[in-house]
């Protein structure tokens, strides 16, 4: 059973259709994350039974669900699309959870819906593996996510083109509000819409905006969501996370992290790093996140614009005054997380003067971004001294003058910074090698690496030396270079 509670299907007709989640042929339960169940108060014994397993498939609506597909819209890639919505996903309904949080269940890779275009409206089995690993480290390393309930294998075949094993995904999500949502119907010039959605979304993630009335309302509610964006990419940036899609359609109100396609942690350091293979130009960099975060966010404000002043340029001016607070509260998240991960007490100008020339060594040798703060936590906390710092990291030049300086700028660590230090510095990411390897071995009937690297993720800040292969990078001959959306 699970204690359905739906809020969304209330709202306006325009805003969803009513899809139903088609049948697979042959479900099985590849994971599934008991602990999730818990909290969402569903028994995990009940989801594992075949009753349970033929809901996690699509093949049984349970009671109390309303499934429907959600209209959105988005930018692109900088290109505007005024009709995309959930073309391979279900919302089931949603639940309170025990700490009282209401929460989506959604079915991803359940068939095709109003919003399907020419897609099959199925998701490869790879594709839910990846996206149950990376949410799930994602949560565990302290990032907002979505996170992963389960991960079934159809039976059926999906062609990509090439056919690969299919594979239904439960996606559990403070909701799924995105951008491009707001924009759906802003391109509809639907403002009753927009003061409708806006009123449920600051119900649903932003409660005590609920107070103001009028303007202040909506102004309140942009800065909120354009301060959750801001933290929430400062903490993607400080573990070397690149998202790889950050369409408006890519973004939620809520600041948790969404849509994990061709996303990729990085590994030898350099801001301009790119994986997706659809990124030709960049735009979706390491560094161009808050950029483009903040560009997204423009056109939320424009979305909200109507429900701030009638005058537009008025209106839109107003957004943009709000909009400029993302690049102080980011730029603050961002150095200060910094400090944090190098150890420092406060971040005056020769600390952070120290970061950039941190960044810079990084950048010019190559150094693995994670590894570099794991030692680095290891020689403030005395584990390695200078010289073995620098043999860990393969004594990059420049490295002996950067520890000195290090020194000089840190100064003894307290214990409490220590402590901090090991909270930031994680141990293990999902390497990207690392996830294509568990993403193969599943597609080939394996689901040993997945379940292996699942429990060793969700610790990744522990010192676990069974794992300890698990802390390396990639070797030449298995380094991923590119990520494909693989969808
Ligand atoms: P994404 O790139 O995953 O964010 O998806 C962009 C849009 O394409 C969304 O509207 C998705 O629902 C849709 N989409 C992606 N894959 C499929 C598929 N296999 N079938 C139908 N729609 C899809
Ligand atoms: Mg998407």
């Amino acid at each position: 059973m699970i204690p359905f509670d739906n809020t969304y299907a209330r709202l306006p007709a325009r805003f969803f259709d009513l899809s139903q989640p088609k049948r697979v042929f042959a479900p099985e339960l590849v994971m599934l994350n008991e602990e999730l169940a818990g909290e969402l108060r569903i028994d995990p014994a009940w989801l594992r039974s075949a009753e349970g397993v033929a809901v996690l498939a699509g093949n049984e609506v349970p009671a109390g669900a309303e499934p429907l597909s959600q209209a959105y819209a988005g930018h692109q890639f900088g290109g505007w699309v005024p009709q995309l919505g959930d073309g391979r996903a279900i919302l089931l309904g949603e639940v309170v959870d025990l700490k009282g949080q209401r929460r989506d269940i959604q079915l991803k890779g359940s068939g095709r819906t109003a919003f399907s275009r020419r897609g099959d409206g199925r998701a490869t089995l790879g594709s839910t593996v990846r996206e149950y690993l990376v949410s799930e480290a994602m949560t565990a390393l302290g990032v907002p996510s979505t996170r992963a309930l389960a991960v079934i294998a159809t039976g059926e075949n999906v062609p990509r083109p090439e056919l690969h094993p299919g594979g239904i995904f439960t996606r559990v999500a403070a909701s799924h509000i995105r951008v491009g949502t707001f924009q759906y119907l802003f391109g509809k010039q639907d403002k009753d819409g927009i003061r409708a959605l806006a009123d449920y979304a600051i119900g649903r993630h932003y409660p005590e905006v609920s107070t103001l009335e009028g303007p202040e309302r909506y102004l309140e509610f942009f800065r909120r969501v354009c301060t959750a964006q801001a933290t929430l990419i400062a903490r993607w940036m400080h573990l070397g996370f690149i998202h790889g899609v950050m369409n408006t359609d890519n973004m939620t109100i809520s600041g948790e992290t969404i849509d994990y396609g061709p996303c990729a942690f990085m590994e030898a350091f350099h801001p301009d790093t790119v994986f997706s293979s659809i990124d030709r130009g960049g735009r979706y960099a390491w560094r161009n996140q808050p950029g483009i975060a903040q560009w997204n966010l423009a056109r939320l404000g424009e979305t909200l614009a109507p429900l701030v002043d009638d005058h537009m340029d008025t209106a839109l001016k107003r957004m943009d005054e709000t909009l400029a607070g993302f690049e102080e509260t980011f730029g603050e998240a961002f150095i200060n997380g910094f400090g944090i991960k190098l150890g420092l007490d406060e971040m005056n100008d020769s600390a952070r003067g120290h970061l950039n020339a941190t960044l810079r060594l990084m950048a010019e040798n190559k150094v693995d971004f994670t590894l570099f703060f794991r030692h680095l936590t290891r020689l403030a906390g005395g584990e390695l001294d200078d010289q073995g710092f620098a043999t860990a990291l393969g004594q990059p030049p420049g490295i002996t003058a950067w520890t000195s300086s290090w020194h000089q700028t840190a100064g003894p660590v307290s214990k409490e910074r220590l402590q901090l230090m090991r909270e930031r510095n994680p141990i293990f990411i999902p390497r990207n090698h690392r996830v294509e390897q568990a993403i193969q071995a599943a597609e080939a009937g394996d689901y040993a690496p997945f379940r292996r690297f699942a429990k060793a993720w969700n610790s990744p800040y522990a010192e676990q030396s069974e794992h300890a292969d698990l802390e390396l990078p990639a070797k030449p001959h298995e380094a991923v270079c590119e990520t494909f959306c693989g969808t």
